[in-house]
């Protein structure tokens, strides 16, 4: 009894603050258990029946909260809540495990040597002679993608395409490879509902492409946002559900300080509460707008205010967007990751080295510079990596640059696949790249190299009618530890040197 208006304060209190927010349900259950117990309180209502009322109120929310991801999206009603939930609890699950693909072909040798290369790009990878075989396993096992053989003996292609709709209707992606590919195959593809084709003989690196794309791996690192509101609630609130969604969300309750950090920070947005004391957010636009560097930043204001006026005053001030904070969390959400993902397209396509798809020489120095302030500000791990392909003049002379190409964008992929999305790759000029390692000393970065280093050596590149292979050797620095980039730079560079001299293929680490 004792604790009752204590409860009934804090609910009271919760539900004021979840007031500004289109949480139609999580109001009604709060405001519920603030009536029962006001009315135990003022002697209405006996003790013993509401309590039950209010246990079972209290059970609702704490089971609400287990179903759901985030416990601030009970909401059940918008449809566009639970697809966007799933859609981030999908890539959450994406980003935290390695995504299980399926090889479904009767040519044992090519199907296996397939499988073998494809794991390499780390994912996990099972082999099947035959559909059957596939079906013993699936029951028990949900593979994301299957690269499906259509011509295989035993089986009609028209039996093969009802079981890529059956994979389909499971939620499995399917890819069908063929060597042959009529526009009746096309068509009865596409109606089973698969995804992309390949045509066989195939490129490893082509496969790997076509994978990344339909399982939308594409993603380089998580969005890094920019988030501005003097409600520190407001701040908290958002904050869970972008980072759900897989976004590095940085909150400040005001403008001051956000110009204090923002050198070290490279937001890929702005989110700004427009009405705050002090600095409005509409200067704070104005001023972003004012630096170069943000030219292409997208800025949303998310305001309560929902007046014309403002929200024209906002686009004038530079703003891509305004939302307003009656909007559904859910569908917020799933706006801001469709502004990032188009801005950041467009940054990518004006400004990433276009033979590699990764930084270019001035984005990786950039890169480099930023970690390695953080790395010395937090005292945290780092370390540079110099990398150079080994006889790369006499790929180009033996094959022509068009192959030399292939190698170089074969690369970039391998890169961007195996090294964690916090990490830093880019291409540093002609034939060398440069990588930083976030978080790791150059003994802990050595094993990962080392296992990227044998994989590439052992990707099998197309030229007219033979294969080549080839090779590139590292060298590693210390970026935390060293008095200035230029000078790991530089230490990487002689590291880089002792493995050349050293035979190549091989991964070393500056000594003193
Ligand atoms: P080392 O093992 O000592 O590094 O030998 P290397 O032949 O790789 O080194 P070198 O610096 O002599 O040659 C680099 C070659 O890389 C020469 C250049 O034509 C080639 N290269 C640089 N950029 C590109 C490019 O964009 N495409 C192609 N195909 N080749 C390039
Ligand atoms: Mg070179
Ligand atoms: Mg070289």
């Amino acid at each position: 009894m004792a604790l009752l208006e204590p409860l009934r304060v804090c609910v009271e209190e919760l539900n004021e603050s979840v007031s500004d927010l289109a949480l139609p349900s999580l109001q009604s259950i709060l405001s519920r258990i603030t009536k029962a117990c006001s009315d135990i309180l003022c002697e209405k209502e006996n003790f013993g029946q509401v309590a039950t009322e209010v246990d079972q109120l209290l059970s609702q929310l704490i089971s609400s909260t287990q179903k759901v991801s985030n416990p601030l999206l009970i909401e059940t009603s918008a449809a566009v809540s639970d697809g966007a939930v799933e859609q981030n609890l999908s890539l959450a699950a994406k980003q935290n495990r390695r995504m299980s693909i399926a090889i479904v072909d009767d040519e044992k040798v090519s199907g296996m040597a397939l499988a073998e290369l494809v794991s390499e790009f780390n994912f996990n990878v099972e082999y099947f002679e035959s559909i059957g075989e596939l079906k013993k396993k699936q029951p028990k096992r949900q593979f994301d993608l299957v690269l499906l053989d259509i011509l295989m003996p035993e089986v009609s292609t028209a039996q093969v395409f009802e079981f890529a709709a059956e994979l389909t209707h499971l939620g499995t992606k399917v890819i069908s490879h063929s060597g042959l590919f009529n526009f009746e195959m096309r068509l009865a593809a596409v109606r089973a509902g698969v995804v992309d084709f390949i045509v066989k003989p195939t490129s490893i690196l082509g496969v790997i492409e076509k994978i990344n794309r339909v399982l939308n791996l594409q993603k380089a690192r998580d969005y890094r946002i920019v988030f501005i509101d003097d409600h520190k609630l407001m701040g908290e609130f958002y904050q869970t559900l972008l980072e759900d969604a897989q976004c590095e969300v940085y909150f400040m309750d005001s403008v001051e300080q956000m110009f204090s950090c923002l050198d070290d920070i490279y937001p890929d947005l702005f989110l700004l509460d427009m009405n705050m004391p002090g600095v409005s957010g509409l200067d704070a636009a104005k001023m972003i707008r004012q630096q170069k560097q943000f030219d292409f930043t997208p800025i949303v204001f998310l305001t309560g205010d929902e007046q014309l006026e403002t929200k024209l005053a906002a686009l004038q001030g530079g703003a891509e967007d305004v939302i307003s904070k009656s909007t559904p969390p859910a569908l917020v959400i799933d706006l801001l990751l469709t502004r990032l993902k188009r801005s950041l397209g467009v940054r990518e396509f004006v400004s990433k080295d276009s033979l590699t798809g990764l930084l270019n020489h001035g984005q990786i120095m950039e890169a480099a510079m930023n970690s390695f302030r953080l790395a010395h500000r937090q005292k945290s791990n780092a370390s540079i990596a110099m990398l150079d392909l080994d006889h790369f003049k006499s790929v180009n002379d033996t094959y022509g640059h068009a192959a030399g190409d292939k190698v170089l964008s074969g690369l970039g992929q391998l890169l961007s696949r195996s090294l964690r999305t916090t990490d830093y790759i880019g291409r540093y000029g002609g034939e060398e790249f440069m990588i930083v390692l976030v978080g790791a000393s150059p003994e802990e970065s050595v094993e990962k190299l080392n296992a990227i280093k044998d994989a590439f050596a052992a990707i099998d590149f197309e030229f007219k009618d033979t294969v080549f292979r080839a090779t590139f050797s590292i060298g590693l620095a210390d970026l935390a530890e060293n008095d200035s980039l230029p000078h790991a730079i530089n230490q990487a560079d002689q590291a880089l040197y002792a493995s050349k001299v050293g035979g190549r293929n091989k991964i070393s680490i500056f000594k003193e």
